[in-house]
């Protein structure tokens, strides 16, 4: 069995994995794109819990969640819309630049390419970097595997990837993963990171995957990554 099928079986053993849980899954339940790029925009730096509060303000606000609609809510409106999830001004003003360039129908053409066209075209657009591209390249279940600081930090440890450049660690990822398991792997490392593999004091005894994690068998010689 290859190694990504190992750890996705032991994984989706060990977790029950819900929407709630991830703002950005939850998003995409509304087959919305723009929603999963607004949605992981807010997520920067925040909880899940508050990038959802966030949108469902958005979404009393407009309906749904549009480019255009965006465009409509004054900035100060849009600031305080935001507040609860942090650096809202920042975000506010890249929210507004991101719906400037995908307003009239952009993103539903830009989705139209291939997955390395979509990437590069979204990655053209200031406010959306590797990650808020590759989030919703994942969610649409399009060929990438978006890389949160979970997922570094589990990749490191577990030996997948031995750079801890975000480019090294999703494609390393996508080497040991089968790609109709890409969305399923992103939640459940991400499960992984904050239930056993937390940034400090990691629980790796009771962690369904220490005997196969290059951390726990070689602690010297792992990667450090907080
Ligand atoms: S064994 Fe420890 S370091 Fe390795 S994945 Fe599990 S919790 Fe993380």
């Amino acid at each position: 069995m290859r190694r990504g099928d190992e750890i996705l079986r032991r994984l989706m053993a060990e977790f029950d994995l819900r929407d709630e849980e991830y703002a950005s899954l939850l998003s995409s339940r509304s087959g919305n794109p723009f929603e999963v790029l607004v949605a992981t925009v807010i997520s920067q730096n925040t909880n899940d819990r508050n990038t959802l509060r966030v949108l469902r303000r958005m979404r009393e606000r407009l309906g749904v969640i549009t480019p255009e609609g965006l465009l409509e809510i004054p900035l100060g409106e849009l600031e305080d819309m935001i507040r609860p999830a942090g650096l809202y001004r920042q975000k506010a003003k890249y929210l507004r630049g991101i719906a400037e360039e995908l307003s009239g129908g952009v993103l539903k053409e830009i989705l139209e390419g291939d997955v390395e066209e979509v990437r590069s075209k979204l990655l053209s657009i200031r406010g959306i970097g590797p990650k808020t591209a590759d989030v919703l390249l994942t969610m649409l279940g399009r060929g990438s595997i978006a890389v949160d600081r979970h997922i570094a930090r589990v990749s490191l440890r577990l030996g997948i990837s031995v750079k801890g450049d975000y480019e090294s660690i999703r494609r390393s990822l996508m080497e040991i993963f089968d790609e109709r398991d890409y969305l399923k792997a992103h939640l459940l490392l991400i499960k992984l990171g904050r239930v056993y593999c937390r940034p400090r004091n990691p629980r790796c005894g009771e962690c369904p995957l220490r005997d196969i994690c290059s951390h726990f068998l070689e602690p010297r010689n792992s990667y450090q990554i907080h």
